[in-house]
């Protein structure tokens, strides 16, 4: 496979398993989590998706294309190792769907911060609500689910608590 195939794969994984949590999860309260602002794109299509739905981003450093920049109230800055045990103390345990990808080009290493970073994950994510993640991620108490036609095995992951 290219680095051009595993992009795609990347991308229309992502839109499948977005626009399926999406409508499972439609008729639950509760805000969204997008982990991993970048460019802005997947953040692009929850917000056209979920009009009047909160989206909270939480990002490093903002650098997002500026159709695609959240207002600064639904900015979480900073690492996610601080700012997802914060935010579980701001909000408690009622993600209706939290999307993450966080990662870079070195699998590897994105393997390594998946099993630090999903221990802080889990918690936030209300019940029934759903997990979207471009890396495998280490959880005890959720369930993952089989992916939706157009999604490609491997390039996207989907939990349920
Ligand atoms: N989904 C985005 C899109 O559609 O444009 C792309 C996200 S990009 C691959 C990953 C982003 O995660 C980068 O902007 C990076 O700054 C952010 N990120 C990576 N590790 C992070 C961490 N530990 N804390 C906060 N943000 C992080």
């Amino acid at each position: 496979m290219t680095r051009l195939d595993l992009f795609i794969d990347r991308m229309v994984s992502q839109r499948a398993c977005l626009d399926f949590a999406m409508a499972e999860t439609a008729a639950m309260a509760g805000p969204v989590f997008e982990l991993g602002l970048g460019n802005g794109r997947t953040y692009h299509h929850l917000r056209e998706r979920m009009p009047g739905r909160e989206i909270y981003v939480f990002e490093r450093a903002v650098a997002s294309h500026p159709d695609s920049t959240p207002d600064p109230a639904f900015q979480i800055l900073g690492d996610v190792m601080e700012t997802l045990p914060q935010a579980l103390g701001r909000f408690g345990p009622v993600a209706r769907l939290i999307h993450a990808d966080l990662g870079g080009h070195n699998r590897a290493k994105n393997d390594v911060f998946a099993r630090k970073v999903s221990p802080l994950v889990q918690p936030l994510l209300a019940e029934g609500g759903l997990m979207v993640s471009s890396d495998r991620m280490y959880f005890d108490g959720l369930q993952e689910l089989a992916l939706p036609e157009g999604a490609v095995p491997g390039r996207c992951f989907i939990y349920r608590r």
